[in-house]
């Protein structure tokens, strides 16, 4: 039995003093969850939101994380310096981050490796566009990013990775992939993990959905066989409405 998992993507989104709001508005709700809960903040916001966090049942996560341990990387972050701050995820392939800032299929392994090594547990982004989806390459496309980003990955290993199918015509725009889409999506993410690593693997791995995922329509989703759960972005910054998609996770 897979134990869900709500994560809550920021984004470019709330100051330290601000996300330390919106986490003691959600910690209580979070502590009587039986679903696990993550809050994904903004490099600056991590060592606040892990003091805030600290003592509940929210676990912290980065949106991105460098691959390379330290040197001349200007403006980036190590496995490290999350580490010392208490971070214990990190999101890595966004689709924003694979469209805006030039992160690939070889990146996305390389810190899937990297964050796995250092004991950080990688949300992994896969996700078609709607490009993708209408030419009828949706599941070769989902199938190459998740073997590309799992190369090297050991079996073990990969029972600690976490993987959010998040459609690209879906995120930020209000168009929720239907409970069948998204659940046929994370099935064949299972499928393709299985044919990698066996059912052991296959049946342990959290496989979220994200793509406007929000308190009306979470419940369908996350009632879906193969969704353990989501990520959230737009609808984490009200707390009202993440603690919704908690206690729906909780059902
Ligand atoms: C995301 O940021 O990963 C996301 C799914 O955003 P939204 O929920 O706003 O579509």
């Amino acid at each position: 039995m897979r134990k869900k998992l709500i994560a809550g993507n920021w984004k470019m989104n709330n100051t330290p003093s601000q996300g330390v709001a919106l986490i003691n508005e959600i910690k209580d709700t979070a502590n009587n969850a039986v679903c696990d809960v993550v809050v994904c903040t903004p490099y600056i916001c991590l060592p606040a939101a892990c003091e805030a966090a600290k003592g509940s049942k929210i676990a912290v996560s980065a949106e991105n994380m460098h691959f390379e341990d330290k040197g001349a990387f200007t403006g980036e972050i190590s496995a490290d310096m999350l580490k010392e701050v208490g971070v214990t995820y990190t999101v890595i392939g966004h689709s924003e981050r694979r469209q805006y800032f030039a992160e690939t299929d070889t990146t996305v392994n390389l810190k899937t490796v990297k964050a796995l090594a250092n004991d950080i547990l990688p949300i992994v982004c896969v996700g078609e566009s709607l490009d993708q989806r209408e030419n009828g390459i949706t599941f070769d496309f989902i199938s190459m990013q998740v073997k590309l980003a799992l190369k090297g990955v050991s079996a073990e290993d990969a029972k600690k990775v976490v993987i959010a199918y998040e459609p690209i015509w879906a995120i930020g725009t209000g168009m929720t992939a239907t409970d069948e889409q998204a659940n046929e999506v994370c099935l064949f993410i299972r499928e393709t993990v299985k044919s990698l690593y066996g059912a052991d693997v296959s049946d342990t791995m959290r496989i979220l959905y994200g793509g406007s995922m929000n308190a009306k329509n979470a419940a369908g989703l996350l009632a879906q066989s193969d969704i353990d759960g989501g990520l959230i972005g737009g609808a984490s910054l009200k707390a009202a409405d993440f603690c919704t998609i908690i206690n729906a996770a909780n059902a």
